[in-house]
């Protein structure tokens, strides 16, 4: 569907939990989070009917998300389920890797062709500091299982963060030059914990890259169903991209909305408007009248994200890993 400013909207981020595996300090406390009860969440069926209607709507490409979404059980199910929705065309995941390695051949059997994992070092140490974890090795087993099978579409995402894993990001891209996987450097959001870090910039980035690889080719095109800049740095058997959301504003292509565990269709990461489909589904509202809604609501779409601006109430406050990044 097209929202007030154009735009087509064919993308939904869902995400299945609050709880993760990890604890990354620019995303989720150390103690962990508050424990939302297994009722106040969306059920599998809840999401799969929600599904539905997202598709009526022109929603064509769904990724799963959390926290962690391997961590909440059966969802290589919920993947497949989804998947046959008529008129969804794929089902993509963004996960931390830890789960990767058991899952990943029922994610494939699921049909899930695309998956995302989130890795900021290379380095034991810097990641159980990162993450709070000491889990880098299972996250190593996982991106192996996962680059097992030549169909599945593999992206690393790295978050870089100025004065903790700087030494790292010429061996991240180096995941790229070896193999024929995508490495993808995020800008930091200030979002949640994220406003206590900073983040480093495209800009930087590359030119260190450029000094040590050579002059990148700029690649036309889109790769995958988000934004991005890609890069084909000389003899690189993957691309290096870069997602930078505040600094590179594409608000203007804007393609997506957003879906928390507890059931919240919001517009925009930045702000707070949506609606609450846990509400209107418990309700017993049908498809019709839910339908209908969505389209009223995500028709007013914001145009554009203002992370530049002062907050406000109007703004997001909750942290990343409720809204699923
Ligand atoms: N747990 C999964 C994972 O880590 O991929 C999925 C959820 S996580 C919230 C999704 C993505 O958001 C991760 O790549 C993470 O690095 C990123 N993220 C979290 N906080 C962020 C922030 N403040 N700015 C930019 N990216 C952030
Ligand atoms: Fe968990 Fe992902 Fe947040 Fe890290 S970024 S704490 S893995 S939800």
């Amino acid at each position: 569907m097209l929202d007030q400013y154009g735009r087509t909207i064919d993308y939904i981020r869902i995400s299945v939990t609050d709880r993760c595996n990890l604890r990354c300090v620019y995303c989720m406390p150390e103690k962990g989070v508050e424990q939302v009860g297994h009722t106040d969440i969306l059920s599998y069926a809840e999401i799969v009917r929600l599904c539905g209607i997202f598709a009526r709507l022109g929603i064509r490409h769904i990724k799963l998300t959390g926290g962690e979404p391997l961590v909440r059980k059966g969802l290589p199910g919920l993947a497949g389920e989804i998947r046959s929705v008529p008129g969804i065309e794929d089902v993509t995941l963004t996960t931390n890797g830890v789960l990767l390695g058991e899952q990943m051949e029922a994610l494939y059997e699921a049909g899930v062709r695309s998956v995302n994992v989130s890795l900021d070092t290379l380095d034991a140490d810097m990641f159980q500091t990162i993450t709070r974890r000491p889990l880098l090795d299972r996250v190593l087993d996982g991106i192996r299982a996962c680059a097992a099978y030549p169909g599945v579409r593999l992206k690393i995402n790295c978050v870089p963060l100025k004065g903790v894993n700087e030494d790292q990001w010429a061996r991240m891209a180096e995941i790229a030059r070896d193999y024929a996987v995508d490495v993808r450097f995020i800008e930091l959001m200030p979002i949640g914990f994220g406003k206590q870090y900073c983040g480093e910039t495209q800009e930087s980035i590359q030119k260190r890259l450029t000094e040590i690889y050579g002059e990148p080719e700029a690649l036309a095109g889109h790769f995958g169903n988000g934004p991005g800049a890609y890069l084909a740095y000389p003899g690189f058997a993957g691309r290096i991209g870069f997602i930078s959301a505040v600094s590179h504003k594409f608000c203007s292509q804007c393609n997506r909305v957003r879906l928390t565990a507890e059931g919240y269709l919001k517009l925009c990461l930045q702000y707070t408007d949506g609606v609450d489909l846990r509400g209107l589904l418990r309700d017993g509202r049908s498809d019709r009248e839910i339908f209908l809604t969505l389209q009223e609501v995500i028709g007013r779409k914001p145009r554009e994200h203002q992370f530049a601006a002062a907050a406000g109430e109007r703004f997001e406050q909750h942290e990343m890993y409720r809204i699923g990044g």
